[in-house]
């Protein structure tokens, strides 16, 4: 059947170039520097070039634009970028992105994709499966955790506020009885974002403080939980992003639903774990929350984006995410993925999570959570034993914290930060590896995150040796001193 294509259609030249750059692109992750190599300055003079008055081929369109982005693309779905919590693609999900864009599906609708529609309902129902969320919960496809959260917090706005006898479908906010979110203090900023998004106000997230180990601490979310019937919801962490730390779930979730809170779980990638036997202790309990956000395009390497939502109350889901046209014809056996996100049109984003999921079995998944852990470790041990390094975190999951004092006899705090950050800057430019500062706890620190299923033992390796490299290598700035 392939062969009857005409292959004069100039969509096949165009789709010839990509494959041939997206194949050099993979083939070359390993030898090209994993960093920028071009200034932002650079790649503006490249890329942005006058819009022509006439169009050009095609398959030129594409060449050039490979040409002009060469340099500021970052080696991310390789093996050796530990920056951020960044992911890659597995390579069915790779491809079924690809096809997702060639069928090019509408998939607000059953009716305007009714095969990728149900190929959204097999994906959630298997995360809900490999998640072990319970079954009745609602979800939605989102472009990213920070979207999910927006969807969860909606379905938990609606939900407290019906039950305070406020419609706020029809009401609004204004003048509804006011909602507390508590959150721990280390929280993830897309947190934030969603409720400042859905008009909560910053000042009605109510920090909750967390112990040493990162975990939310039990008696300060007793103190701060609103008394008699004031609407809260709390915002518990499975795996934040400096030290993967998780909210003591089965303690935490009792006295929160004790006093009618909605409990809503940030797991962008640490919800994952809960595929591993040796790490989802971690996550004991998680599943008594009333709703859970994370991501596909972190752990479990579909390209970006894609976000996941899953709602424990369909009701108060469906209720605040709902939308009705007369040229909508709502399916009657079918699910409508608008129903449940808050996009109108959209891309058929669940076909590469179907596809990684199926690529990887029960197993793949686990191994992937389980190799990725290992390497984060292995990274964090073997840098931390270089002379001038300290390990401030070991990673108990895929995250790990490492610093780089000054030598200086004198060095003051702020001399080690430096020192942490030119550390930092000198890995990223031997081109072998990349990594991303923070601060954490007052200091600067080097996050290391390994996510990608990509990263061998190989990768580690050389990893580790261009740190020890870039330590004793002059690329380092002398030490400033005081
Ligand atoms: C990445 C991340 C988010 C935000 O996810 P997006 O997909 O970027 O919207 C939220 N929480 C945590 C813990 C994260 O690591």
């Amino acid at each position: 059947m392939l062969d009857s294509i005409p292959v004069t259609d100039p969509t096949f030249a165009a789709m010839d170039r990509a494959i041939r750059h997206a194949r050099e692109h993979i083939a070359g992750l390993d030898s090209r520097p994993v960093g920028p190599t071009r200034s932002v300055a650079d790649l503006r003079e490249r890329i942005r070039v006058e819009l022509p008055r006439e169009g050009i081929d095609s398959a030129r369109v594409i060449d050039e634009l490979v040409q002009a982005t060469a340099g500021g693309l970052l080696g991310c779905s390789g093996g050796r970028f530990f920056a951020w919590v960044i992911g890659g693609a597995l390579p069915s999900a790779l491809a079924a992105d690809w096809l997702t864009s060639a069928w090019d599906q509408n998939t607000a609708l059953s009716a305007t994709a009714p095969a990728l529609s149900v190929v959204e309902e097999a994906a959630g129902d298997m995360l809900k499966d490999v998640l072990e969320l319970p079954r009745e919960t609602s979800f939605a496809f989102t472009t990213g955790c920070q979207m999910a959260h927006a969807t969860a917090l909606a379905a938990a706005r609606h939900a407290l506020l019906r039950d305070a006898g406020w419609d706020v479908a029809e009401q609004g906010l204004f003048g509804a009885p006011p909602i507390r979110i508590l959150v721990g203090d280390t929280r993830h900023a897309s947190v934030d974002r969603a409720a400042r998004l859905l008009g909560f106000g910053s000042r009605n997230l109510i920090d909750v403080e967390t112990d040493s180990n990162g975990r939310m601490s039990p008696r300060d979310l007793q103190a701060r939980l609103p008394g008699g019937s004031s609407p809260a919801i709390v915002v518990l962490s499975a795996g934040d992003l400096n030290i993967g730390a998780f909210d003591v779930f089965d303690a935490l979730i009792p006295i929160a639903r004790a006093s009618g809170a909605w409990v809503h779980v940030d797991g962008a990638f640490g919800l994952f774990a809960r595929v591993s036997r040796s790490k989802r202790d971690l996550l004991n309990g998680v599943e008594l929350a009333d709703s859970w956000a994370t991501d596909a395009h972190k752990w479990l390497n579909v390209p970006y984006d894609c976000g996941m939502a899953f709602v424990r109350d369909v009701d108060a889901h469906r209720a605040a995410m709902t939308v009705r046209a007369s040229y909508i014809e709502p399916a009657d056996h079918a699910r409508d993925p608008i129903d449940w996100g808050p996009e109108f049109s959209r891309r058929a984003r669940a076909v590469p999570v179907y596809a990684a999921l199926r690529e990887l079995g029960r197993s793949g998944l686990e191994s992937l959570v389980d190799r990725t852990c290992a390497h984060a470790a292995a990274i964090v041990d073997g840098i931390g034993a270089l002379p001038g390094a300290e390990i401030l975190w070991r990673p108990q999951l895929n995250q790990g914290l490492l610093r780089f004092a000054s030598a200086h006899p004198n060095a003051t705090q702020s001399d080690h930060d430096r020192r942490t950050d030119a550390v930092i800057r000198a890995i990223n430019e031997t081109g072998e590896a990349f990594f991303s500062g923070a601060t954490w706890r007052g200091m600067r620190v080097m996050r290391v995150s390994v996510v990608n299923w990509r990263t061998s033992e190989a990768d580690v390796c050389r990893t580790i040796a261009a740190a020890s490299r870039a330590l004793q290598s002059p690329i380092a700035p002398p030490l400033t001193g005081a």
